[in-house]
């Protein structure tokens, strides 16, 4: 799973992320995107006898962490190519064929909206409502909010109910065109996690779609939903391996050459065994992480891995979040100054426990897999 060919591939996208973004450091989101893009990272590369096409993306991600893409720009860029491109594949929806090619060369970029203000965990809940327009159409009308890209995105997959019960056939899923009259994007929201990509909500006021906009069957929304987030919960946190990499890489330089009590500090066996801690942390988030998309790799189906991706993104997220606490504490006041080279944000590991379903949400799924008579 995790071998040469896999490390030489990270090497790869590290070198290339590093003279793709040269100079690129101030410029905006769109820019470094279309840049990392260029080297065709969002393309479905042709599987070989070593390294299928998941696990390719996988390490590709990975890599422009290693070379020091900022955290927002790898966290939106697995987003899109694990929660929206390589699911809306297997649907493989008319109005996906049409977009795939811009989407793979960077032109078109996705965004998808699920979530609103009055309900995030439960979907079911939501109000964006979708209703037949007489000519195999449709009208679209509410509101998403807290949507990664949603200020500077071209298409939006949109999740809306189709039926007014609470049963799993309510919901169905559009591929929506953004400049389409009715739509509006907010301003940016003031993000403070995950701050190199922006955050926004989406307005739809009596929004015309074609039926082609349609993805899968009417009611089939959760089952998309269900595809999306598996594939979410197995691979994007695949963005945080690189920026993981690079703090441990550095923790280690700075315990090695930070004198305390007359030596190393990194002589301290408290010291030594948090920096072993991080190390395991990176370790086991690779390990588990590229076993997923090995699995996608030999088409196990999305379905067939919810439990294992809920496990999975709880582990990493719950991995980051310790990662991060230990790397702040042993940079000691430098953690918390900008430009120490030793800076360390907490807010984005804490958000890996939220999106892509709040940990605890997740938890409790895995209890009711094991026999539990819970519910959420
Ligand atoms: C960085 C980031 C990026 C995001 N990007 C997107 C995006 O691109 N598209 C999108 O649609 N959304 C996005 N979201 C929103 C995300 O999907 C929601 O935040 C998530 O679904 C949780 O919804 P909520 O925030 O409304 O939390 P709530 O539903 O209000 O839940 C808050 C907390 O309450 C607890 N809780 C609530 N109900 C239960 C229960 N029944 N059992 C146990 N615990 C419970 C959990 O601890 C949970 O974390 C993003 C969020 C973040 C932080």
């Amino acid at each position: 799973m995790i071998g040469t060919v896999t490390d030489d591939l990270v090497a790869e996208w590290s070198e290339f992320s590093e003279s793709a973004l040269g100079g690129l450091g101030s410029a905006d989101f769109r820019t470094q995107w279309k840049a990392i893009a260029g080297g065709g990272i969002l393309r479905t590369a042709a599987s070989d006898a070593s390294v299928g096409p998941v696990t390719r993306a996988l390490a590709a991600v990975e890599g422009i962490g290693v070379g020091g893409t900022p955290a927002g720009l790898c966290y939106a860029l697995a987003s899109q190519r694990f929660g929206i491109q390589f699911p809306l594949q297997s649907f493989g929806a008319p109005a996906w064929t049409a977009l795939a090619d811009g989407v793979e060369r960077g032109d078109i970029l996705l965004c998808h909206a699920l979530t609103e203000e009055g309900g995030g965990s439960d979907p079911l809940s939501m109000t964006t409502r979708a209703v037949p327009s007489g000519d195999g159409g449709w009208r679209l009308n509410g509101r998403k909010a807290f949507v990664t890209a949603a200020p500077v995105a071209d298409h939006a997959l949109v999740f809306a109910r189709t039926a007014t019960e609470r049963t799993p056939f309510a919901l169905s899923a559009f591929l929506v065109d953004l400049s389409t009259s009715g739509v509006r994007r907010s301003d940016p929201f003031p993000k403070v996690a995950l701050t190199g990509v922006p955050m926004g909500a989406l307005d739809f006021d009596d929004v015309r779609l074609e039926p082609e906009r349609l993805v899968g069957q009417e009611g089939a929304g959760l089952a998309l939903l269900t595809t999306t987030t598996s594939w979410e919960r197995a691979l994007l946190l695949g963005y945080a391996l690189g920026p993981m990499r690079r703090v441990l890489d550095r923790t280690v330089d700075w315990a090695r050459s930070r004198r305390q009590f007359d030596r190393p500090m990194g002589g301290s066996h408290l010291v030594a065994g948090r920096i072993a801690d991080m190390a395991l942390a990176v370790h086991r988030s690779r390990t588990l992480v590229y076993a997923m998309a090995h699995r996608f790799d030999r088409s196990e189906s999305a379905r067939s891995l919810a439990s294992d991706a809920a496990l999975t993104k709880i582990s990493v997220a719950q991995d980051y979040l310790e990662f991060s606490r230990q790397a702040a504490m042993l940079g000691g006041v430098r953690s918390f100054i900008a430009d120490t080279g030793l800076t360390v944000d907490l807010a984005d590991p804490m958000a890996a426990s939220v999106y892509a379903g709040p940990n605890d949400l997740l938890r409790v799924s895995v209890a009711r897999e094991l026999g539990l008579p819970v519910q959420n």
